[in-house]
């Protein structure tokens, strides 16, 4: 396997620009990784700005079919990779091997349902209301309408997804199956991760003809990248995956340009879960718990890091559960020294607040520089009324209980918690319907309701809906998971009156492509 060229990635040609070099460390070690990454030059942004541009028109205009094969190689070049790719993420994110082989499982799969949904083709929602020149007092025109690409996507890559929210992740994979360039913001975090898939995007572009600028790869420093990549009015959608402080300032920063464009952020999430009676009785609730909120470091935008109980024998007895249970779990290395600071400030900063109790710590690892300590924590129903501070997020193997004194006070802690994910209940039917309200508060916060089960583990499929009223993420309507993620980077485009030869396929008079559409209203199912 060749050694990491450092080199950004735009168009075809390599890119030869002599600027600062970033480098990549192992957050377990602090060793300082193999590659010298240039940060793009001015010349290299332009020029990626310039070519994406271009390609937008002719990549948009591709058969569906072209598209999904540029899709499927993406895959083949990935898993070509082999172990490097997998040796190379675990070492920049200290998460094991094991985890990789999985997200790289989940990244190719998503590439490959992508290039399946378009080529189906029913993904544009076509719609046709046939002309009626026959209708008095006025005749009706024809006029037909489906999705198409918007236009070059800036992608800022997560960095608690390597793989598979990064370079060829769920965004960049949704974007360029609806017909969009898109110019990827590497995280500081996994930038020889990024060069290697980069680099499998750009061979797979070329093998399958590709107009040049469909893809590119771009390295900075700071903010000045992804600043300056957002406010170019040649860029004309934007997903992000991280802090809510970055998202809302990226979401700001869009909406302040003279052609304002979306900005899909997804952001902050505690994940609340709503313990009832019944659950509070199972032996494994607490562990099930546990092993959800320390999963991967607990650093999932779905980690569950509030749970809701009301006052009984039995929420002391999983208290108790739920403290053993975190003292038997060890942490591990954490993304990077940021996420790990930022962890333990905010559990130190819950910890301080009034009423809140830590009552279970985990071990540390101590063979590790950036090792993260699991915590749960306990405060009452009152205490969190009180403190907006208690709703604030840890990013991490954290988890704290809210004791309610009873299901008014549920109810009340329910009503003031802020936009989320997901939400889960455990509990029986029966206790499903006593408490309908609570269920359809929690219903009216959340992308995602989840009975009996826990929200981390987010499958990609088409009913997924992974978005949530801010401060979740900023366009509650839409999903970062799931072929619906396609729909962010289209808009309808309506024609009227519009010479039938001239139609795109998906509106064509017989339905050609056989996908289901809508005709006069009425749903049609292929033929
Ligand atoms: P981040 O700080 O939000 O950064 C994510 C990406 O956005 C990076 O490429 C970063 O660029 C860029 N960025 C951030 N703020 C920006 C701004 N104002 N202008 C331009 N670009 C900006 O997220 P992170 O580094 O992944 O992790 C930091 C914290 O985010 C974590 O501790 C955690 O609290 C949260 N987080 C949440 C999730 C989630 O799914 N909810 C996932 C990951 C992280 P630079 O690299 O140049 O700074």
């Amino acid at each position: 396997m060749e050694l990491l060229e450092g080199k950004n990635i735009v168009g075809y040609s390599d890119s030869f620009s002599v600027t600062k070099c970033m480098h990549g460390f192992n957050p377990a070690t602090g060793e300082t990784l193999e590659g010298d990454f240039h940060v793009a030059s001015e010349e290299e942004i332009e020029q990626a700005l310039d070519l994406a541009q271009k390609a937008a028109p002719a990549y948009a205009a591709l058969p569906p079919k072209r598209r999904a094969a540029f899709l499927r190689q993406i895959a083949e070049e990935i898993l070509a990779l082999e172990d490097h790719l997998i040796e190379r993420a675990s070492a920049e994110s200290g998460l094991p091997n094991g985890r990789f082989v999985g997200e790289r499982g989940r990244t190719v799969g998503q590439l490959r349902l992508f290039a399946d949904w378009i080529e189906n083709g029913s993904w544009v929602e076509a719609s046709i209301d046939f002309a009626n020149p026959e209708r008095k007092p006025m005749p009706k025109v024809d006029i037909r309408k489906m999705l198409e690409a918007v236009g070059p996507v800036v992608v800022f890559t997560a960095s608690n997804f390597p793989l598979a929210f990064s370079t060829a992740g769920g965004d960049t994979a949704a974007a360029l199956a609806a017909g969009c360039p898109v110019i990827v913001k590497a995280h500081e975090s996994h930038l020889g991760t990024n060069e290697l898939v980069a680099r499998a995007i750009r061979d797979a572009a070329k093998k399958t003809d590709m107009p040049e600028g469909v893809f590119a790869s771009l390295v900075g420093e700071g903010h000045e990248l992804g600043k300056k990549l957002v406010l170019d009015s040649r860029v004309q959608s934007v997903a992000f995956t991280g802090s809510l402080r970055g998202g809302k300032a990226l979401y700001d920063l869009a909406a302040g340009r003279k052609n304002p464009i979306p900005v899909f952020s997804e952001m902050g999430s505690v994940n609340p879960m709503l313990l009832l009676p019944s659950a509070l009785d199972r032996p494994d609730m607490a562990n099930v718990v546990a092993n959800s909120v320390t999963l991967g470091e607990g650093q999932f935008c779905t980690n569950p890091g509030l749970l809701l109980t009301i006052d009984s024998d039995a929420s002391k007895k999983f208290q108790q559960q739920l403290a053993s249970a975190f003292e038997q779990k060890s942490g591990s290395t954490m993304l990077n020294a940021g996420i790990r600071s930022n962890y333990h400030t905010m559990v130190e900063k819950a910890a301080d607040q009034v009423g809140v109790e830590i009552t279970g710590k985990g071990k540390g690892n101590e063979q590790s520089k950036n090792s993260s300590v699991p915590y749960c924590a306990t405060a009452s129903g009152k205490a969190f009324l009180q403190n907006p501070q208690l709703h604030e997020e840890v990013f991490g193997p954290f988890t704290m209980t809210i004791v309610c004194a009873d299901k008014r006070e549920l109810d009340e802690v329910i009503a003031t918690l802020q936009g989320q994910l997901t939400c889960s209940i455990w509990g029986d039917e029966d206790e499903l319907a006593t408490f309908a309200h609570s269920a359809n508060l929690l219903k009216s916060k959340s992308g995602r309701i989840v009975f009996n089960n826990v929200p981390t583990g987010v499958e990609v499929c088409h009913s997924m809906h992974h978005g949530g009223p801010f401060p979740a993420t900023t366009d509650a309507r839409f999903t970062s998971v799931g072929m619906d993620a396609i729909k962010r980077f289209a808009r309808p485009v309506c024609y009227q009156n519009w010479p039938a030869s001239q139609l795109p396929d998906a509106l064509k008079d017989g339905n050609p492509l056989g996908i289901c559409r809508r005709e006069d209203g009425e749903y049609v199912s292929p033929k």
